[in-house]
């Protein structure tokens, strides 16, 4: 494929990753970073980290943590981001509302926005009429044209209300992928989209539109899941006035069954592949070759390689599959390189090192009478660890079935989770117990299990929050899937 991605010639290339700090940091983030790192820097360009964090209810500080720690890791610095600032600051969008309802307000004196001050009820009459009328957009824009003094007057009354932009009633809107040409879309089937919510924050659209502008930033790559919040997006650099950024859209990354990848059918989370000890080139060298190749089609490359030769022109669109096995193919051959001594530092700065040993101790201290026994006392806190069969883990006096459906709800209830703590823990399973029915003892013994391999452990939530949320999630996933009937 030949792509010509156009670079500006009066200006440094600038990108960014934009992630939202509301879970464990994804997988899916170190990819499109990656991408955005390799682009920048193969055109002498700066890469930027900018943090969505404007949904207030769902973004947590150690979420954000959680994200630049893994990025680090994974060797994916930034030029420019919260951590360590940089000209076009500040890189946390909560920091920066000021701007995104200054830049709301001069759409509304512009006349391309505009107050709305729709009810949730009126607002749910609109999505029936809509449905019942077969209609392709679900709000009938009753408000867009209030006259003046009325809208002064509900304004001054404090009626709540949102901003929403006024998109064009016809015609279609084009919008330009890098790697997938024009897409042309019908106008009439955007809504009029919210710019400011009721609680005067931006969503995701503006803040992400004025922060791209405001960053100089020249080009968008970021995941195909984004391409139809991209014709709102250009309709919205158009009520600016503004020449959009180049738009390029990544293949997702899928699940064995071609599925989105999700956590459900693959671990998602960074997490869970430095726990359990898989080494950052190699996961970096894995995501790379996620629908982009070398030109001798090797499978082992490094990131310095990838650089060298990096073009989207390399970039196939089929949705890369996500293939563990070859992961650990992968993983195999880098520590096979390793020199003895750095594979010994290369397992300390894993959980062999005197952080993760500290938590570990002060467990098994009251159950060991030898230095040694601390080894087959502790292997499931690092990864030595075969799963049960499903009879294992059945509770006596319980069918499997029962045992499946307990299980499966105690694996949802922990991957709701937003803090992970010994007390947090406790309290989620000890809702499970309720919820599921199942006597405390039995319940507990089949978590033990699954997340141990083992009848007799440290106490269960202080070991599983030292094994860690990542961990704990995908050895009770397994377990589910053996009891599956
Ligand atoms: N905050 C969005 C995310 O969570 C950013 C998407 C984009 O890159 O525009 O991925």
């Amino acid at each position: 494929m030949t792509v010509e991605i156009p670079i500006p010639t009066d200006r440094p290339v600038r990108v960014r990753i934009a992630p939202s700090p509301t879970g464990e940091p994804h997988v899916g983030t170190a990819y499109i970073a990656l991408f955005n790192k390799v682009f920048a820097e193969k055109n002498n360009g700066r890469f930027i980290l900018r943090i969505e964090d404007t949904d207030q209810r769902r973004s947590t500080p150690e979420s954000e943590q959680a994200i630049l720690d893994s990025l680090r890791w994974l060797g994916l610095d930034w030029h420019e981001g919260p951590d360590i600032g940089g000209p076009y600051g500040p890189y946390r969008q909560s920091e920066r509302t000021e701007l995104y309802r200054e830049h709301a307000k001069y759409l509304i004196d512009e006349g391309n926005a505009y107050y709305c001050f729709a009810t949730s009820e009126e607002l749910d009459e609109m999505r029936a009429t809509a449905k019942e009328q077969g209609l392709r957009t679900a709000y009938d824009r009753r408000y867009r044209d209030l006259p003046r003094e009325e809208v002064e007057r509900r304004l001054a009354a404090g009626e709540p209300y949102v901003v929403r932009l006024k998109m064009p009633l016809s015609g279609t809107t084009r919008v330009t992928d890098g790697l997938r040409g024009d897409i042309d879309i019908d106008n009439a089937e955007l809504d009029d989209q919210i710019l400011l919510k009721s609680d005067g924050f931006p969503t995701y659209h503006l803040a992400n539109v004025v922060d791209d502008r405001l960053m100089q930033i020249t080009h968008v790559i970021r995941a195909e899941e984004w391409i139809p919040s991209t014709p709102k997006h250009v309709l919205l650099y158009q009520a600016f006035g503004w020449e959009p950024p180049v738009f390029i859209h990544m293949p997702l990354l899928r699940n064995n069954d071609k599925t989105k990848i999700s956590k459900r059918k693959n671990p998602v989370s960074l997490e869970y592949y430095r726990t359990t000890g898989y080494l950052p080139e190699a996961l970096v060298n894995f995501l790379a070759r996620m629908g982009w190749s070398m030109p001798d089609e090797s499978e082992k490359f490094e990131y310095r390689e990838m650089l060298e030769h990096f073009d989207f022109g390399r970039m196939s669109l089929g949705g890369p599959i996500f293939d563990l096995d070859k992961l650990d193919w992968l993983n195999g051959m880098y520590i096979r390189e390793l020199e003895p001594g750095d594979l010994v530092a290369r397992l300390q700065g894993w959980l062999l090192g005197s952080g993760y040993l500290s938590a570990v101790a002060p467990l098994v201290r009251e159950r060991i009478k030898r230095l040694g026994d601390f080894i087959p006392s502790t292997t499931f806190f690092f990864g030595g660890f075969d799963p049960l069969p499903a009879e294992a883990l059945v509770p006596k006096g319980k069918e499997r079935v029962e045992a499946y459906r307990a299980l499966r709800a105690v694996t949802e209830a922990v991957d709701s989770m937003s803090t992970w703590d010994e007390a947090t823990i406790e309290e989620a399973l000890r809702a499970q117990v309720e919820a599921t029915g199942f006597k405390v003892r039995d319940l507990f013994m089949m978590v033990r299990l699954a997340v141990t391999s083992q009848k007799a452990t440290p106490p269960l939530f202080e070991s599983m929050a030292v094994i860690g949320k990542a961990r704990c999630q995908y050895r009770l996933r397994e377990a589910t899937n053996t009891l599956k009937p």
